[in-house]
């Protein structure tokens, strides 16, 4: 039994930690830095990474428990989902202790800046470059779907180094600071109305070669790393508990908490992508009773393909946590599952408001997260590596099926065809 799994009662430690430490009146900054000190604000990174060691199981009953207690949670986006974990893996001493602090308290933001415009899927044959140039390095190319990439004070970079090497072992995995004369970043309107994403201009952008995270040409090993954190998360589910966007750019420091966790409150329900989980799920049978849908026979079968979904995502998450039982396919089926749950909240909520489901903008009477629910379901079949190459990925690393046919595995990266 390791140290992690011998903690008595994580929900007991994290009550009495908010019981001792929550007041209402405290800035944001105070808070986050507070949650950040004490270890439970990412508690499943290493101790030497401001974490507890703990599993993926123990860190989400901990978020858990700090979403039942009703206060702010620990600071929300790419930074603490991929970049904490991922330099806590491969970075230096040095680089843990210069980017991981201000992830914990919220001080930077970040964004993944991995896929290009002809490198999605891909994402080996990217071709943003980076040029070493004495002691920097300076990166030239475009990113695209870069979420949040308007509020990043950091990016998580890949960019080829060596294009005479064959196009994995050319890369290399870099902390960028966004905010610098050569980087532009220009956002999206997407169909929900929000800008969550932007494309990335990087001309002659200065990185310092002390942000080179691992060796040079090893990026591709990093950023699987990444991708693994990410899948898992995503298909993992939220806590749900209160939060505020970090980052200098969002500067939402000197905010009360106990406003942020008020107007959580009174949001939700609407307004902003809800969780597609239980509690939705629930939302939405009270709903139909309430129209006097629930005698129609496809629409109940559709729900109860909907609950077992729910139900069968929650078990493969469990096994994930089980060392004994994992097949190392779980990360890739809990993404494929959460699309097909997304999607089937989607068609589910529209089959319940029926013809208004045409009329399904912001405004909907009925409930307003439906129109949430359906405009956003058609990003989780995409983001974080499409169903297609989740499912490429449990055929050729996990069932061991022959891989796709392509240009033989040495050829250097500048021989390969190029699709432009
Ligand atoms: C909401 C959202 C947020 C995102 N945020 C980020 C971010 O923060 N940072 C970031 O770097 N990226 C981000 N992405 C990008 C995302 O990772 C890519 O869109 C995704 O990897 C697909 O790449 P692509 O768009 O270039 O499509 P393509 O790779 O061009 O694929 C087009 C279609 O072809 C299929 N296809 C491609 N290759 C194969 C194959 N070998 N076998 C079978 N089918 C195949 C794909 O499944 C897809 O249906 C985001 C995407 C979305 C939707």
């Amino acid at each position: 039994m390791t140290v992690a799994e011998a903690v008595p009662e994580i929900e007991d430690l994290v009550r009495s930690w908010i019981e001792d430490n929550w007041d209402p009146n405290l800035t944001l900054g105070e808070w986050w830095q507070r949650l950040a000190d004490s270890g439970f604000a990412h508690p499943m990174l290493p101790t030497n990474a401001g974490g507890k060691g703990w599993s993926q199981g123990q860190h989400m009953r901990a978020m858990r428990a700090i979403a039942s207690a009703d206060v702010v949670g620990p600071p929300p986006g790419l930074g603490y989902m991929l970049a904490a974990p991922t330099i806590a893996e491969h970075g230096t001493a040095e680089q843990i202790e210069r980017y991981i602090p201000p992830i914990l308290n919220g001080r930077e933001a970040w964004c993944q800046l991995f896929s290009e415009p002809v490198a999605g899927s891909d994402l080996a044959g990217l071709q943003t470059r980076a040029t070493a140039d004495g002691d920097e390095w300076l990166i030239s190319g475009q990113k695209v779907w870069t979420s949040q990439g308007n509020y990043a004070d950091l990016g998580m970079l890949i960019a080829r180094t060596d294009p005479d090497l064959p196009k994995h072992r050319g890369l290399s995995y870099f902390a960028m600071p966004m905010l610098q004369d050569g980087v532009d970043v220009r956002p999206l309107r997407e169909m929900t109305g929000r800008t969550f994403f932007s494309e990335v201009f990087m001309d002659n952008a200065r990185v310092g070669s002390h942000a080179l995270i691992g060796q040079r040409g090893d990026g591709w090993r990093i950023a699987n790393t990444t991708l693994a954190v990410e899948r898992a998360s995503i298909g993992g589910g939220s806590a749900g508990f209160a939060m505020a966007v970090p980052g200098s750019r969002a500067d939402q420091f000197d905010r009360r908490v106990g406003d942020i966790v008020e107007r959580s409150k009174k949001k939700k329900g609407g307004g902003y992508a809800p969780g597609v989980g239980s509690k939705l799920f629930e939302r939405y049978r009270q709903l139909a009773q309430r129209l006097g849908r629930t005698a129609d026979p496809v629409l109940r079968q559709e729900m109860i393909v909907l609950y077992s979904l729910l139900q069968v995502n929650r078990l493969n998450i469990h096994r994930g946590r089980e060392r004994s039982q994992r097949t190392g396919g779980e990360g890739n089926i809990a993404k494929l599952m959460d699309s097909e749950i997304n999607r089937q909240f989607r068609d589910v909520s529209l089959r319940i408001i029926g013809a208004d489901g045409m009329l399904a903008a912001r405004s909907s009477q009925t409930d307003p997260t439906i129109a949430e629910v359906v405009l956003n379901a058609q990003g989780p079949p995409i983001y974080g590596g499409t169903d297609q190459i989740q499912r490429n990925i449990l055929g050729e690393r996990v069932l061991g099926l022959p891989k796709e046919p392509g240009p033989e595995k040495n050829t250097p990266f500048s021989q390969l065809p190029r699709n432009v």
